[in-house]
Order: structure tokens, then sequence, then C-alpha cells
């Protein structure tokens, strides 16, 4: 699909900013973005400085608090991030960004995607530059000699880009301002003062002025309770029934266990009642390794979603896999992290009310089988972003509009994702009763969700949902 001139080197295209060629001499090697970084470095979008009345409280600063952080701040919207913990900082875990996402870091600004780009490891091969994930028959009975069978592979325009998300907030904590990042702030609720500003309290005693606030709290946010109340049946998270054994391996050693084109490249094997991921990430020195498995228990600690298990755990569990994920999960080690998969199984009827508005996994928390929790969580951003700083939206009265603006557009499409997500995260596991393990008739679903993932055009998004203002604030 890229362009490759007469008796010249292969050619990437940093897809973003087509006019930029980067020659890639070895396709055995792995390329990371870092090059195109230093190349697109002077081209960050400029945004307009639009005088604003207001400011924002952000309550959380993982990626979604963060990157709305940016955002703003690159617009010169008067913004502050109240964080529960003592600096900004993420559980050591792999994840992967699909090209909606690239796109909506764009939106959101240039030093994002930059960010992404400085920490982003491709797949190694140059053949397999666009492929999201290549899919293996992971059971006993799909593997041959050489190994689990290929099924097919899922591409897109960017491919696959594992990276760690501790890398990737270390970047971005470098684009916001430390004197607006305030941290032990633990959010316990908020009111309205006398002066019509909001009033945020701290389980630290201490409070804090704002014109709106946005919840960028997580699965277990406060701010939801604000919004739909503390009895809502939508405010908890819900037990998807799987945990997922997370866990890295050295390269050398993936690439001696499973073979280069699977250590090296983006891979998934399907099963039943559990399913493997692995990915390259840390520049291509270690493989990401994600092990989902059904669980018929309830999880009964709706606090700590995650505790240690064991690999002789991982193995039982996936005994009746083939040799490939059993060699994956003998690359894990003795002792390993197992996260509980909860999601907003009911959806919130709305992601606003006055003055304060819920994004990223605070307001859609999902599994992860779409891997786009994060991506969809960037997505909101942008398109808060650019609504805040229409020219338009002057005053705190204003803002209570843009928060509705940007639930009409935002609300249909991250709660398709919850649904799809456990949708797929059944399909995996031959657990969906039309679709068993066929594993065509699942490809086929896989490309039509996919299409509904990646199909956006965000900056359009984002001028649908000002046209929205528009006619609102009329
Ligand atoms: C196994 C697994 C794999 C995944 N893989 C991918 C993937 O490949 N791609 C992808 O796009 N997504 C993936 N996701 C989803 C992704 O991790 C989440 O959607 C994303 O991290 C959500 O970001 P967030 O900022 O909304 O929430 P969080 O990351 O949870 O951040 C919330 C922040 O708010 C803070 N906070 C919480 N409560 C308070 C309070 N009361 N006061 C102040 N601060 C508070 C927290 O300390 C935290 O810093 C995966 C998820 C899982 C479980």
């Amino acid at each position: 699909m890229f362009p490759k001139p007469p008796n010249g080197p292969d050619l990437v295209v940093v897809r973003t900013l087509p006019m930029v060629l980067l020659p890639i001499s070895d396709d055995r090697r792995f390329h990371t973005y870092r090059l195109s970084f230093q190349t697109i470095n002077t081209h960050f979008t400029c945004h307009m400085s639009v005088s604003k009345d207001f400011t924002i409280a952000i309550i959380g600063g993982g990626i979604a608090g963060l990157t709305l952080g940016i955002a703003l701040h690159q617009r010169s919207i008067p913004v502050h991030i109240y964080e529960k913990a003592h600096h900004f900082g993420e559980i050591g875990a792999g994840v992967s960004f699909s090209s909606n996402a690239i796109d909506a870091m764009h939106v959101c600004h240039g030093g994002v995607h930059a960010a992404f780009a400085r920490v982003a490891t491709l797949n190694a091969w140059l053949s397999k530059s666009t492929v999201w994930f290549d899919y293996y028959d992971g059971m006993k009975s799909g593997a041959s000699p050489e190994g689990s069978q290929k099924l097919f592979s899922i591409t897109t325009p960017v491919g696959q880009n594992g990276l760690h998300r501790a890398d990737f907030l270390d970047e971005l904590v470098k684009l916001f301002p430390a004197e607006k990042a305030h941290f032990g702030k633990n959010f316990e609720e908020v009111s309205e003062g006398t002066d019509g500003k909001l009033v945020l309290k701290f389980a630290d005693g201490t409070t804090a002025e704002a014109d709106a606030v946005v919840g960028c709290d997580g699965i277990h946010s406060r701010v939801r309770r604000m919004v739909l109340g503390a009895d809502h049946p939508s405010v908890e998270p819900v037990y998807t029934r799987k945990y997922a054994y997370r866990g890295a391996a050295p390269m050398d050693e993936a690439v001696a266990a499973i073979g280069e084109e699977k250590a090296k490249n983006a891979a998934f094997y399907l099963g039943n009642k559990g399913h493997v991921l692995t990915f390259a990430m840390k520049g291509g020195a270690q493989m990401n390794i994600v092990a989902f498995h059904d669980d018929p228990e309830p999880w009964t600690d709706t606090v700590h979603l995650t505790k240690w298990s064991t690999q002789g755990a991982a193995l039982k569990d996936f005994e009746d896999f083939g040799p490939d994920v059993k060699k994956i999960l003998g690359l894990t080690p003795p002792e390993l992290n197992v996260w509980a998969i909860f999601d907003m199984g009911n959806p919130l009827p709305t992601f606003t009310k006055g003055r304060l508005v819920l994004t990223g996994d605070a307001a859609h928390a999902t599994s992860p089988h779409h891997g786009s929790g994060a991506g969809f969580a960037i997505e909101d951003s942008a398109v808060l972003a650019e609504l805040l700083a229409d020219e338009r939206v002057k005053t705190p009265e204003d803002i209570e509009v843009v928060f509705s603006a940007f639930n009409d557009v935002r609300l249909k499409r991250d709660h398709w994702l919850v649904k799809s997500s456990r949708f797929v995260g059944d399909c995996v596991e031959g657990m969906n009763p039309d679709i068993g393990m066929d594993w065509e008739k699942f490809h086929q679903e896989m490309v039509q969700r996919y299409d509904v993932v990646m199909g956006i055009d965000i900056s359009k998004q984002a001028q649908l949902a000002k046209d929205n203002l528009h006619k609102r604030l009329a």
C-alpha cells in the first residue's frame, strides 16, 4: 500500500504527514517511530488562543486525564489536574493503539502523538507493517509440528504498535505544566459555592475551585457517582467473568521458544474458554503477554481488580492449548499479576450533569477485547478539547452546553465499544453460541467490527459536535 520508487529502498509513509518518507533498509529489525518523531517535531499543530473566562478541573491523571489536560493547555484553556496518587504513573503493562486513537492524538496535540511515537514499537517484519494481529488456532487440535496454525490476519493502516503504558505516561507528563498538576488529591465530592464556582473536596481536607469538572478518574470513578447519583444501577462496573494474566518476556527468549515470526510480530491465539495475545514493546527488547481466561466464579473483591497468581495456575488454565501457548506462558515469571476484567455492562444513560462530565474509563470502562479503551479515551479528549476551545464558548454557562454536545456525539460510540468488546471476548474463546469455533465466521465479524473502531474521522466528529454546539448556543 505504500509507494515504492523504481529501484529505491522500501519506504514507509508517516501516515499523518504524507510527505515524510522514511527508508527502512532491513525488514527484520524492529522499526519504531523514533525517526519519524525527529522529522515531524517541527510540525505540531498550532491551536488558536482564545481567552476563556473559566477554569476546568480534571479529576485523574491517567491516559484520559493527561491527554485532555495537554489538549486544553495547548489551547490556552485554564486547566488543573487533581490526581490521588503521589505522582503520575501506571501499573506496568503493555498497551497498543489503533489508527483511530493515533488520529485522535494528533487532534489533541502533535506532542501527544510524538510522545506515543517515541515509545511505540511496530511489528518487526516490514511485510507485517499493516498487520494488527495474525490470528492463530491456539488449541492442541490446531497445532502442526511447526506450532499453531495461522488462520487469518486483521490489518490496519498503522499496523501494530505496542508500548509500555508507564513509558507513554512518562512522555505525556512532560507536556503538562508541573504547577497545574496536584498530587495526593483524592477527590471525594463536589458542590456549588456561593459565587457559582464548583467546590471540589479532597480526602486530605483541602478544597479547590473550578467552573467545571471532568471525571477522568477511571473505572471506580467518584465523579460518576455525582453525575448519576450513588444509588443508580449504572454506577458500579460489572465483572465480565474473565481475568487476564499479564507479563512480559525478554525477546531473545521468546524467539527461541516460538520462533521469530510469532515473537516479533503481533500474534493472537484463539481458543476454548481462553485466548492469548502477544506483541513486541520496548523497542523490541520485550514481548508483552496477555492470557485471558473464562471465570465461572464471581470476583468478590470489587475494590482490588488485580491479584497475584502463579505461572503454574496459568499453565493449568491453558492445559488444553497447543504448544505455542504453553511455551509463551512458560516465559512468564513464577509469580504473575492477574487482572479482573470489569466493564460498564450497565451503560450510563448520560455522561454529563450540569458542569460535570465523564470521559475515559469513568464513562465507558470496557473489556479490552478491541484493544481500544484507552484509544477511545483519547478520542473523548480530542472532541472535548475542540468543543471547549470553540470561540463561541466563553463563559462558565456555555460549558454546560459543551458537555451536552459532547454527550450527544460520544455516548453511542462509547457504548458500542463496551458491548462489541464483550461480544468479541466471547467469540475469541469459542463461547458465542452463533459462532462457536467457526473461526472464518469470526473473521468476518472482526473485519466489520474493526471497520467501526477505525472507520471514524475524529476531526469530522469534533466538527459535528461543534455544529451541535452552535445550534444549542444559538
Ligand atoms: C488487560 C487490559 C488490556 C488493555 N489493553 C488496551 C489496549 O491495548 N489498548 C487500549 O486502548 N486500551 C487497553 N486497555 C484499556 C485501558 O487500559 C483503559 O481504557 C485506560 O487505561 C483508561 O484510562 P483512564 O485514564 O480513563 O483511567 P485510568 O487509567 O484508570 O486512570 C484514572 C486515574 O484517576 C486517578 N483517580 C481515581 N480515582 C481518583 C480520585 N477519587 N481522585 C483523584 N484521582 C483519582 C487514578 O489514580 C488514575 O491515575 C486495556 C485494559 C486492560 C484491563
